[in-house]
């Protein structure tokens, strides 16, 4: 029972709807922006010249290399590319790759950024940024990186591939599920979680997945991550692992080890999946995403664990229920074999 909570609204502002990207010239000229430079990624440069194409006499240009883990000659690159073009914002059109890259300028330049989300990541409700330099990912909480109008498209999420939209909707998932154990957790935000989780568990495609994809964002944004994170951070960090396919992995484990100690949420994620068992209805989920469903598949090895490990125990973390050595190790390997 949540008899006493502390709940701070972030200030977003949020358009939803197919077709949006059409519109999205109305967010840019309500934030005054008269030069916008458009990022992506390599592969999403179509997207980008069409969103430059909407904007018209208002793009500034394509900056098209943004990469995972948003490294630091990319934002030289990237800040390079806005100051030869004059550019006032951006717009950050694609996955947390892209919109991380957009955070890193909002940090550095003041760049009001735009997001144009095309995967279920949930970057853009947060005020989280990331940076990576010399193999160290460094990251940390600035309400500057806030985009200040998110754009969501359904449309734009039908090019994702089947095992894509599923892997990253499970990323998704385990934010809301971690948020309904966060020591920070408030009943705005159980109740965002729960209809996350049951928008997005239906089906991985379609407007109601974006939907809750949006809602699970913002419990991300909004709370304190517990073990899941910490697990995928480490792993991701150390062994740079594919970001969404390890949350897809770990989750069923976390959650069948942390769900005992949390009533709430496992009576919430009972209700958003229709279950008696919300683990196994998560690992269910994993199996049937014809993603990896082991750490061993993702080329993970039982010496890499043992570092997992210590790594995990040598910083502490908000969980629900303590985690010891020998826990860690068991859970670690359950993830580790294939079933
Ligand atoms: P991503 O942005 O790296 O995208 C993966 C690939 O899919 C890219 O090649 C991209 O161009 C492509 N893609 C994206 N959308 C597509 C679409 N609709 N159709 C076809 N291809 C598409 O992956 P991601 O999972 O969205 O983001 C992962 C990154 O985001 C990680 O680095 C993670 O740390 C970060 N992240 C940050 C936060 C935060 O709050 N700061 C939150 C979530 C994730």
């Amino acid at each position: 029972m949540m008899d006493s909570f502390t709940y701070e609204a972030l200030p977003m502002r949020v358009m939803f709807g197919s077709g949006a990207l059409s519109r999205i010239a109305e967010e840019t000229d309500r934030l005054g922006l008269r030069r916008v430079l458009v990022l992506s990624t390599p592969e999403q440069r179509d997207l980008a010249d069409q969103v430059a194409a909407v904007l018209g006499d208002r793009s500034a240009g394509v900056f098209d290399q943004a990469r995972p883990h948003v490294p630091v000659p990319t934002v030289a690159a990237a800040s390079r590319a806005a100051a030869e073009s004059r550019a006032d914002g951006c717009v950050a059109a694609g996955g947390g790759s892209t919109i991380g890259l957009g955070k890193a300028l909002a940090l550095r330049q003041d760049l009001p950024v735009v997001a144009l989300p095309t995967t279920y990541a949930g970057s853009e409700m947060t005020p989280i940024w990331g940076l990576t330099e010399n193999n160290r990912k460094q990251t940390g909480r600035d309400r500057r990186v806030l985009p200040r109008s998110v754009v969501y498209d359904p449309d734009l999420i039908a090019s994702l591939p089947a095992t894509v939209a599923a892997t990253s909707g499970l990323n998704a998932i385990a934010h809301a599920v971690e948020a309904l154990y966060a020591p920070d957790v408030s009943p705005v935000i159980a109740a965002m979680a729960e209809q996350g989780v049951r928008d997005l568990a239906s089906n991985f495609t379609g407007p109601a997945a974006l939907r809750g994809a949006w809602l699970c964002g913002a419990c991300l944004g909004a709370t304190t991550m517990g073990l899941h994170h910490k697990l995928c951070h480490v792993l991701g960090g150390m062994l740079d692992l594919p970001h969404a396919e390890t949350h897809a992995i770990l989750l069923p484990h976390v959650a069948a080890f942390n769900l005992p100690a949390a009533p709430d949420a496992a009576a919430a994620l009972s209700r958003a999946l229709n279950t008696d068992d919300p683990a196994a209805a998560l690992a269910k989920l994993t199996a049937d995403t014809g993603a990896p469903t082991n750490l061993a598949a993702l080329g993970v090895t039982e010496t890499d664990l043992a570092s997992v490990v210590n790594e995990v125990l040598a910083n502490p973390y908000a969980n629900p229920r303590p985690v010891h050595r020998p826990d860690l190790e068991a859970l670690l390997h359950r993830a580790f074999r294939p079933a």
